[in-house]
């Protein structure tokens, strides 16, 4: 397997790709150092990750190769190359951000004057609906620990309860627990309800199963 791109460096073809040589040097000239910093400017975890199990950077030892193709190593610690992803991750962020900005536009007086509950999932899915309208990344890898982390940072008035199993409540950090609960209850009554009156509608049945599931 090749530790760049982790696709099969064949038996059969070994004039496509080549063990890593050159010793343990942690020196900028090396190759770990080199990836290190290229993974470092990505900002591409599950790689610095990789790095940092290797015992001491050493890829000698592990026999790390990597392909000779200019798709792979050459491309990975390309400048240009390096300089489009990482324009195109902000501007997936950018993106993020600006969509967040309008959902919560649209709610934050409920939850925070009107003392309205939320599930946070309901949250995220009218956050996915909303960047799927507008043409722009896609989200469905966005999670709801993802999007709690974002609220949390940004909206420090909004308070969120943990229910495990079911998805964690979004109110005004004003309201007690208990209160926040009452409502809660009824909100889960109502999509209860709802999803007791849609049996066989499987679409707004299985809406329901997601509110109420993180
Ligand atoms: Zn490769």
């Amino acid at each position: 397997m090749c530790f760049i791109c982790g696709k099969l460096c064949s038996r059969s073809r070994k004039q496509e790709w080549s063990m890593v040589e050159s010793s343990i040097d942690l020196s900028s000239k090396s190759i770990f150092a080199k990836v290190n910093r290229a993974a470092n400017e990505r900002k591409a975890e599950a790689m610095l990750l990789r790095l940092s199990e290797v015992p001491n950077g050493n890829l000698v030892a592990i026999e790390a190769r990597y392909h000779r193709k200019k798709s792979c190593i050459a491309s990975y610690l390309n400048l240009k190359s390096i300089e489009a992803t990482t324009k195109n991750v902000s501007e997936t962020q950018t993106r993020y951000d600006e969509v967040l900005n309008e959902l919560m536009t649209e709610v934050r007086s409920n939850i925070v004057e009107q003392k309205q509950v939320y599930l946070l999932s309901t949250l995220l899915s009218r956050f996915v609906e909303r960047l799927a309208k507008s043409n722009g990344p896609n989200a469905q890898q966005y999670r709801s620990q993802l999007l709690k982390a974002k609220l949390i940072s940004k909206y420090p008035e909004l308070s969120f309860i943990p229910q495990t199993p079911y998805s964690d409540l979004v109110c005004s950090a004003e309201i007690t627990v208990g209160d926040a609960l009452r409502k809660a209850e009824q909100l889960l009554n109502v999509i209860q309800q709802s999803e007791e009156a849609q049996i066989g509608t499987s679409s707004s049945s299985a809406f329901a199963k997601q509110a109420m599931t993180a």
